[in-house]
């Protein structure tokens, strides 16, 4: 039987070491620090929980959101109610759960770092705080923080956002997104059970500049930062030009999740794809093709991300019709319910973006229609076109 070793139970590796002990090989898994509340909004997409339905389908606290208020300078704000909700937990609460999923199917679970992975003989050693363990093969899902040297994807700075924000005690119903000029990310308000996550991501800007963007943003909505603890952390965003050469796998080993770059370039969703890199890994390992691995990922989701991260800098710092494209695609989500529709295909994960600009200029002469007719245009556009 395999001896597999899993390095890191975030998400990635809890539902590796699942699919793979339920597969009855041998897995040991290590994290040093076990259920935490790793910085993160802790928001599952429809295409998350619809392809694996025990994340609604269990009695951990969570919740669904379904309204959702977008806002750019500008352009004011446009408030979409999704027509398939976002699932929210708190990351302790999402990492307890799925480890135990894994303890459950037979993983060995135990809490120490692992300070170094090394090749022995045709296996691994693998060196912990606690002591060595042998074995077969490695999973790595340390996440974005990698330490480990020589496995996993290397991020430059190209390739990742910063990340930070706070965890305020208050409820809302809703989920806040704000674009910010001259930013490659976005701040977010996420309602979780019993406080809120408030944060901001953003590619190419110092931490500090960001940290007072967001806290300039929450005195504006009366938000305050006194008693509230502060999370930073790094979100990969991989450089379009980073996907090709992106260390997924070598001799012995497969990286998961964070740990090999695995986070939608755009949005920032990475518990969607930790999960589904982990089954296709899983999948791989199983079926022992793990050479199929990286072209799994492709088919599944890579090209698209890489796809993804080519309109990235286009999207959040664009024009179009001499406005900034956030403050167009608010102003058409507000008047099209072409455009609305498409927003809400991206919210829940069923957009690709390679299918997007096709979409958009498929739509673009009815949304045309539709901004007019919502103007009180309709005297001069007297007929719909497209
Ligand atoms: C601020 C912020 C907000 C985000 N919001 C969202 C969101 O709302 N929705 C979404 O889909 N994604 C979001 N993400 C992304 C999401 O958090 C990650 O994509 C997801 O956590 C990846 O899971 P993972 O298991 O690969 O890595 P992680 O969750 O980082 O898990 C890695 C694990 O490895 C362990 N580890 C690391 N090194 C070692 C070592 N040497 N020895 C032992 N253990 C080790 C850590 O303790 C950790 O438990 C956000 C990210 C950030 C930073």
């Amino acid at each position: 039987m395999k001896r597999i070793a899993i390095l890191g139970g975030g998400p990635a590796g809890a539902f590796a070491a699942e699919r793979l002990a339920s597969a009855g090989l041998s897995v040991q898994l290590f994290d040093e620090k076990l259920a935490w509340e790793k910085p993160c909004g802790g928001g599952l997409t429809y295409k998350a929980y619809s392809q694996y339905p025990f994340l609604t389908d269990n009695a951990t606290p969570k919740r669904f959101v379904t309204e959702t208020v977008l806002a750019a300078p500008k352009a004011g704000n446009v408030t979409l109610q999704l027509s398939d909700p976002l699932l929210i937990y708190s990351r302790f609460d999402l990492n307890r759960m799925l480890l135990e999923r894994a303890e459950r199917a037979g993983a060995q679970i135990e809490k120490t770092h692992v300070q170094e992975v090394s090749r022995h003989d045709s296996g691994w050693r693998v060196r912990t705080k606690t002591g060595d363990a042998s074995a077969d093969f490695c999973i790595v899902a340390t996440g974005a923080r990698n330490s480990l040297r020589n496995v996993g994807t290397e991020l430059r700075a190209v390739d990742a956002m910063t990340a930070l924000g706070y965890y305020v005690p208050g409820e809302q119903a809703r989920i806040d997104i704000q674009f910010l000029p001259q930013l490659e990310g976005y701040i977010w308000i996420f309602p979780r059970c019993g406080h809120l996550s408030v944060g901001i991501c953003g590619k190419g800007e110092p931490a500090g500049s960001l940290r007072r963007r967001l806290e300039t943003f929450m005195s504006e909505r009366g938000i305050s930062p006194a008693g509230a603890r502060f999370y930073s952390h790094l979100l990969p965003s991989l450089d379009a030009g980073s996907w090709r050469e992106n260390r997924v796998e070598g001799e012995g080993w497969m990286a998961v999740g964070d740990a090999a770059g695995l986070v939608d370039p755009i949005t920032g969703e990475g518990l969607y794809y930790a999960l589904r890199s982990a089954d296709l890994a899983a999948r791989a390992l199983i079926s022992e093709k793990v050479n199929q691995y990286r072209r799994l990922l492709q088919r599944d989701f890579a090209f698209d991300l890489e796809f993804g991260a080519r309109l990235a800098k286009r999207i959040f710092l664009g024009r179009f019709l001499f406005g900034t494209v956030p403050a167009r695609m608010i102003q058409f989500t507000r008047r099209s319910p072409r455009f609305s529709a498409i927003m809400q295909d991206l919210f829940a994960g069923r957009q690709s973006y390679q299918e997007l600009k096709r979409r958009l200029l498929r739509n673009l002469n009815g949304s045309f229609y539709e901004i007019a007719m919502s103007l009180g245009f309709s005297r001069l556009v007297p007929r719909k076109v497209g």
